[in-house]
């Protein structure tokens, strides 16, 4: 018997009862040209990167996030996800969408004067990433039933005024060579989220913030700060 009874996080699968188990959370940096650039990186077509967070740091679409410790500088960024529903590894970019179980909408929460600090000093991301309730997430929406959205608008809204406005087409590293790649950095299995990235038009969030996002053709998103 195990020492504490721990809760498995999990997310709602639209349309059914059944619940999401999440075993690892995985994300991408910089996979939009304009938020490379307004990140102040140079644009080049290298390999993506990938970094991760725990998997408790999952919230509910609908959540009340509380302000995070040790931050003045909370942003906002909308992603794409890929829910991960076949054990796998060094998967062929053909074959990669047999891979995904479906797709939802999450915010990327970031601490982004730690994730500065941490870069200024070539130090890990993980605080000012994989905190906790750090990967909020809509409901996943199974590919069986939406297929695979390539080109969809994805927006993110504080307060109900626009901040990011992008397309899917706009992924400089498409789900199909994300999951491969990955693949060959980790064995991927069921259970498994991947954020994509984020478009421009990141930027703070305080306490009181009514935050929502969309993706066409997935879902919507909203959690308040509190
Ligand atoms: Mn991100």
């Amino acid at each position: 018997m195990n020492l504490f009874e721990l809760p498995q996080p999990t997310v709602p699968i639209a349309g059914c009862d059944e619940l999401f188990p999440v075993r690892r959370i995985y994300c991408i940096g910089r996979n939009y040209e304009k938020h490379v650039a307004e990140m102040g990186y140079d644009v080049k077509r290298s390999r993506p990167f990938y970094f991760a967070k725990p998997a408790d740091a999952i919230v509910q679409s609908g959540s009340t996030v509380d302000y995070p410790q040790r931050t003045e500088d909370l942003h906002h960024e909308i992603e794409f996800v890929v829910a991960i529903g076949k054990r796998g590894s060094d998967i062929d970019v053909a074959d990669a969408l047999d891979y995904v179980f479906g797709y939802a909408v999450g915010i990327d929460l970031t601490r982004r004067d730690l994730q500065r600090a941490a870069k200024e000093k070539a130090r890990p991301w993980e605080t000012a990433k994989g905190f906790d309730q750090s990967a909020p997430i809509s409901a996943i929406h199974r590919a069986a039933d939406i297929g695979h959205p390539a080109e969809g608008r994805i927006w993110l809204a504080v307060n109900g005024e626009i901040r990011q406005d992008a397309g899917l087409n706009e992924l400089i590293w498409n789900v199909s060579e994300s999951v491969a790649e990955l693949s060959t950095l980790f064995e991927l299995a069921p259970g498994d989220l991947l954020y994509t990235g984020t478009p421009a038009g990141v930027g703070p969030l305080v306490r009181g913030d009514e935050v929502t996002g969309g993706i066409d053709g997935i879902d919507e998103i909203r959690i308040t700060i509190r």
